[in-house]
C-alpha cells in the first residue's frame, strides 16, 4: 500500500478533457511517483510506456468499451508492465557487478501477465525475467508470446494450475537462502509499479465519456459505472485508489467467471480462497486474488464500505459463450471472454439515468479458437500476434514442488 492516496484537484479534473492520455496520465503518475522521480524523468517514462492508445468505443446506447488491447501483447497489462520496466530501469543503478547486480523478476502468470511483463522487459539491461505458467492451461497464443523470446527472458512451465505458480512466486520472495543468492522482485500486481499505472486509462476514459458526452465530470461523478472483469483484482483495484483521487466514477462492478471467491464475499461477507478452476476467460482463473488485501485495507477491512462501492457478477463458460454470439449478433462488436463478463454484468446491472463502460481487456484474436468456434465468425489476427507465432517455444519444465524451483533459481 502507497503510505498515502493524494487527491487531484478539481482544476484537473475541468481540464481533463482537453489533455491527451499521455498528459493525463503524466499528471495521475505525478501524484503516486512524484516524489521519487524527478519531473522530467517522469514524464519521459510515462511518454515512452504509452505510446499507444485505449479508446473508447460506443458499443451500443449507454454501454460503452474501454478497449485496453492495442499494445505490443494486445491486452491491458502492457500499460503496467512497460510502465514498471522503465521504472525499474531507472532505479536500478547501471551496475557492472556480475550476477549481484542483476535484478531478478519472478511472474506468475494465468496467461496475459507473462506476455505483458516478458514484452515489457524485453532486451532491458541489468534485468532477468522469469515467467512461470501452468502446463497446457495457457492458449497457444499466449504461451508463444512469453516462451519463444529468448534473450532476458526464462519461460517456467510448471505442472500445475496457476496457484501453484504464483505459490512458488511468493515462497521464493520469502525463501532466506534465495534472497541471500539473488536479487528477486515481482512483476505481478502485488508490486506497486506495475499495479498504480493501470489506473491511468480510468482517467482516460472519463476524460473520453466528458468529451463524447458533452458532460462536465462532476455529473459523471454522480452516473458513471465501470466495469471490470476481474480475476487477481489488480486492475480494479488501481481504479479504486483512481476514485480515492477524485476519479469521477460512481459505483463499480466486479465481473467473475466461475472463480468467484469475491462474488461470494460480497454476497456474505466472508472472504473464501479455494483452487481456481479452468474457463474460457483464463486470465481470471483465480482462486485467492493477492488484491483482495489490498482492497480490504484500502476500505478499512469493511465489508459494508467496500459493497458500497463494489457489486459483482459471476458468469460460467456457457453464459460467457452466449454473451459473445449475442452482443455480435446484436451490435456487431467482437468480444472476447474476459470482455464479455464485463459486458454482460454491466448490461444486467446499469440502472436507468446511469452510463457506463466495461474493460475490453485483450484482443479477442488471442483466443481465436475459443472465439471462432463459439461464433463460427473468422478472427482476424493482427500482424504483431502473428510475429510471434512463428518462434520457437523454449521453456524449462518444473513440478509445482518449490523444493525443485529453489534447486534450480540457486543454480543460475
Ligand atoms: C489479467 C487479466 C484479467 C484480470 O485482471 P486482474 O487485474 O488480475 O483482475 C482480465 N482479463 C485479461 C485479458 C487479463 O489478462
Amino acid at each position: 500500500m502507497p503510505e498515502r492516496i493524494n487527491p487531484l484537484p478539481q482544476a484537473f479534473f475541468d481540464e481533463m478533457p482537453n489533455l491527451s492520455f499521455q498528459e493525463v496520465a503524466y499528471r495521475v503518475a505525478q501524484q503516486f511517483f512524484g516524489e521519487d522521480v524527478p519531473a522530467e524523468d517522469l514524464k519521459r517514462i510515462v511518454f515512452d510506456t504509452l505510446s499507444f492508445d485505449c479508446p473508447i468505443v460506443k458499443v451500443e446506447d449507454n454501454i460503452y468499451c474501454l478497449e485496453l488491447f492495442h499494445g505490443p501483447t494486445l491486452a491491458f497489462k502492457d500499460v503496467g508492465a512497460r510502465f514498471m520496466a522503465r521504472l525499474l530501469q531507472y532505479f536500478s543503478s547501471p551496475s557492472g557487478e556480475a550476477g549481484r547486480g542483476t535484478v531478478n523478476v519472478l511472474v506468475a502468470t494465468s496467461g496475459d501477465t507473462g506476455s505483458a511483463v516478458a514484452n515489457g522487459f524485453l532486451g532491458v539491461e541489468g534485468i532477468h525475467v522469469y515467467v512461470l505458467y501452468p502446463k497446457g492451461k495457457v492458449s497457444p497464443i499466449q504461451e508463444c508470446q512469453f516462451a519463444t523470446l529468448g534473450q532476458n527472458i526464462t519461460a517456467i512451465e510448471v505442472d500445475g494450475v496457476f496457484d501453484d505458480c504464483q505459490a512458488l512466486v511468493k515462497s521464493a520472495f520469502m525463501d532466506a537462502d534465495l534472497n541471500a543468492h539473488m536479487r528477486l522482485t515481482s512483476a505481478n500486481s502485488i508490486n506497486v509499479a506495475r499495479f498504480l499505472p493501470q489506473s491511468f486509462y480510468y482517467f482516460w476514459a472519463v476524460a473520453q465519456l466528458s468529451e463524447e458526452l458533452k458532460v462536465k465530470s462532476e455529473e459523471l461523478r454522480k452516473k458513471v459505472v465501470c466495469c471490470v472483469p476481474s480475476g487477481n483484482f489488480g486492475n480494479i483495484c488501481s481504479a479504486l485508489f483512481g476514485k480515492r483521487m477524485g476519479l469521477p466514477i460512481s459505483r463499480f462492478i466486479a465481473a467473475n467467471n466461475r472463480n468467484d471467491v469475491f462474488y461470494e464475499y460480497l454476497q456474505t461477507g466472508e472472504y473464501r480462497p479455494r483452487p481456481s478452476v479452468q474457463t474460457l476467460a483464463n486470465a481470471m482463473d483465480v482462486g485467492d486474488p493477492s488484491n483482495f488485501a489490498r482492497i480490504y485495507d484500502l476500505y478499512g477491512k469493511s465489508h459494508e464500505a467496500i459493497a458500497k462501492d463494489i457489486s459483482g457478477a459471476t458468469y460460467t463458460d456457457e453464459q460467457i459463450a452466449e454473451t459473445i454470439r449475442q452482443c455480435l449478433q446484436e451490435t456487431g462488436y467482437q468480444l472476447d471472454p474476459h470482455g464479455a463478463c464485463g459486458y454482460r454484468a454491466l448490461k444486467e446491472q446499469l440502472r436507468p439515468g446511469e452510463v457506463g463502460f466495461f474493460l475490453e481487456t485483450a484482443h479477442p484474436a488471442k483466443f481465436k479458437d475459443t472465439v471462432e468456434a463459439i461464433t463460427g465468425q473468422p478472427v482476424e489476427i493482427p500482424e504483431r500476434l502473428a510475429t510471434f507465432m512463428q518462434g520457437r517455444k523454449q521453456s524449462v519444465p518444473m513440478t509445482k514442488d518449490f523444493a525443485d524451483f529453489k534447486a534450480y533459481l540457486l543454480a543460475q
